[in-house]
């Protein structure tokens, strides 16, 4: 049974009511019970409630309101006791309530005035809340709105996992030197394997794997364990999912830093990946240490970040930093006045002021729409994948977004013909894209240890397809056995080259009817000699002494002479 009154009652004190109300009218005796609410005005039943509560019942308060009394309360309390505070002398202080057997009135006003008599005075719901409305502001919600909002903090504890302090247990003192050790060598990935014998770790640096250390085989599912532990996960999970993926954080030097884990499982147990999203190497910038490009290419990015509506696509294969310069954009790009959002999978970059969202392959079509109506005036999307993101990003040019996104091809030209794959038609992406951009990352040779060579030699020359007069060209090389400052690698860091291919009206229109092609495209760019290619920004890596022709060959196509 329902009295309709806008307070919770519960049925012993809503039977009580009906009862209370039956007494004044004995006439209500002859009906049903459930007929009764609805045979009596709201206004009966609060007499009913009053006369029951022995409150006296006010159907009028506003005249009786000392207002400065009422300024000194908080509305949102008041609405959450849906009370008002009428008057004050030296013995007691009057309040109008609608619910009089909610304590929030007593105990907030016995607490601020120990000394005052608590008298209350019952009022319908409608007349609090028009009070109550007189001093509500809306500058967001008060501390006491917050400060009411439970939270379970017990999860925050286990997640900031201190990898640089002292543990008594020795298992979370191991767990700790795996990811400190990591984080000071300025390693992307962790890897925890389990083969045959062994249990081992070892850690992705400059995107090589490098020495592997031995756990022992006894620690093998304790040491897991320990890891789902950190992400709140119960052991048991591990035989209920073939993968697993969470994320924690750990504190290295009082720096928060995200660890991504991903767990699958493996014949001989399990495979543990742990990427460190170490936030001090996100903060990128464009013309600045690793994205410190020539200024030819500096100048041509910036004016595509420029153009109003279009896409511009980062290629490369993973690994290659493409988010990382197209974070970099994004941080060119925000302004307060432009709505940002990104699609990424997972976040891992996060901007202030840009909205980013977490999100799967298999949601995506689900939240096109609604992504989309969200009124974005720049995108960044993770990848082009599918049908469902390219045509997310197509859809997204024409109607006049800025798009930023990466694709999975080796050369920029390629970028057209993976849309065409996918399947779009060639005038579309031909019309919408502005850029298409290709990057790598080269391994800079140690400053501490590289080795002086006077010249190439001829093999190398060959090998490398390159003129004659690198034959007299003075070049470095990574030593052999390293130094302390590299930890024996002779590689220390890296840093991104880019190639542009701009898309101008022309271009697009000749791209659109076909008559060049991308590859034609990528040629006709070259041959203008402004911007460089990979190749070209890499062998000038070479001529500054900053790589060595080792590290080139493995991140770029050293087949072409282009
Ligand atoms: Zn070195």
């Amino acid at each position: 049974m329902n009295l309709e009154l806008g307070i919770p009652l519960n049925d012993t004190i809503t039977e009580a009511i009906v009862d209370r109300l039956i007494e004044c009218d004995p006439s209500l005796a002859d009906r049903s019970r459930e007929d009764i609410p609805r045979t009596c005005t709201s206004n009966r039943m609060l007499a009913a409630v009053g006369s029951l509560t022995s409150m006296p019942l006010f159907l009028k308060i506003k005249d009786f309101v000392d207002r400065s009394l009422l300024e000194e309360c908080d509305a949102s309390l008041l609405n959450r006791g849906m009370f008002v505070p009428l008057s004050r002398d030296q013995n007691q202080i009057f309040l109008a309530v609608a619910n009089p057997w909610d304590p929030t009135a007593e105990d907030t006003f016995s607490q601020q005035y120990p000394d005052l008599e608590v008298t209350k005075i019952l009022a319908p719901v409608a007349e609090i809340t028009s009070v109550i409305e007189t001093i509500a502001r809306t500058t967001g919600p008060s501390q006491s709105d917050i400060d009411a909002i439970e939270v379970d903090e017990r999860g925050e504890e286990i997640l900031d996992f201190n990898v640089t302090g002292k543990h008594e247990e020795p298992l979370a003192q191991l767990v700790a030197k795996i990811c400190s050790d990591g984080i000071k060598q300025r390693a992307s990935d962790i890897h925890i394997k389990c083969d045959k014998e062994r249990v081992h770790y070892s850690y992705r640096i400059d995107g090589d794997m490098g020495e592997k250390y031995e756990i022992p085989m006894k620690l093998k599912d304790r040491v897991d364990a320990f890891l789902l532990n950190l992400m709140g996960l119960a052991p048991e999970e591990r035989a209920k999912r073939p993968g697993i993926s969470g994320r924690f954080t750990v504190n290295y030097l009082r720096r928060s830093i995200d660890m991504r884990f991903e767990r699958h499982r493996t014949y001989r147990g399990y495979h543990v990946t742990m990427r460190i999203l170490d936030k001090s190497h996100f903060e990128a910038k464009l013309g600045v240490g690793s994205l410190a490009f020539d200024a030819a290419t500096l100048f041509e990015l910036e004016k595509v970040m420029a153009i109003p509506a279009g896409i511009i696509v980062m290629s490369g294969p993973t690994g290659s930093g493409k988010s990382t310069t197209l974070n970099a954009m994004l941080r060119e790009l925000n302004r307060p006045e432009d709505n940002i959002l990104t699609l990424e999978n997972p976040v891992e970059d996060e901007i202030q002021g840009v909205l980013h969202c977490d999100i799967r392959p298999s949601e995506f079509q689900a939240m096109i729409a609604s992504f989309m109506r969200s009124d974005p005036d720049i995108i960044l999307m993770g990848e082009v994948r599918d049908m469902d993101s390219a045509e997310l990003a197509i859809e997204a040019a024409i109607t006049g977004h800025k798009v930023l996104t990466t694709i999975h091809t080796p050369r920029a030209s390629q970028i057209i013909e993976r849309f065409e794959q996918i399947g779009i038609e060639r005038w579309k992406i031909a019309q919408t894209l502005k850029a298409a951009c290709a990057q790598r990352l080269i391994k800079i040779v140690c400053p501490y240890c590289k080795i002086k060579k006077p010249g190439l030699t001829e093999r190398e020359v060959r090998k490398y397809n390159l003129g004659e007069e690198w034959r007299e060209t003075p070049v470095f090389q990574k030593s052999p056995d390293g130094c302390g400052e590299c930890g024996g690698r002779g590689y220390l860091g890296r840093t991104a080259i880019l190639e542009i291919i701009p898309i101008t009206p022309e271009w697009s229109d000749q791209l659109s009817k076909g008559t060049i092609s991308p590859y034609e495209l990528e040629l006709a760019v070259r041959e203008q000699g402004i911007l460089p290619s990979l190749r070209k920004s890499g062998l000038q890596l070479v001529k500054e002494g900053r790589t060595d022709l080792e590290a080139l060959r493995k991140a770029i196509d050293m087949s072409s002479t282009e």
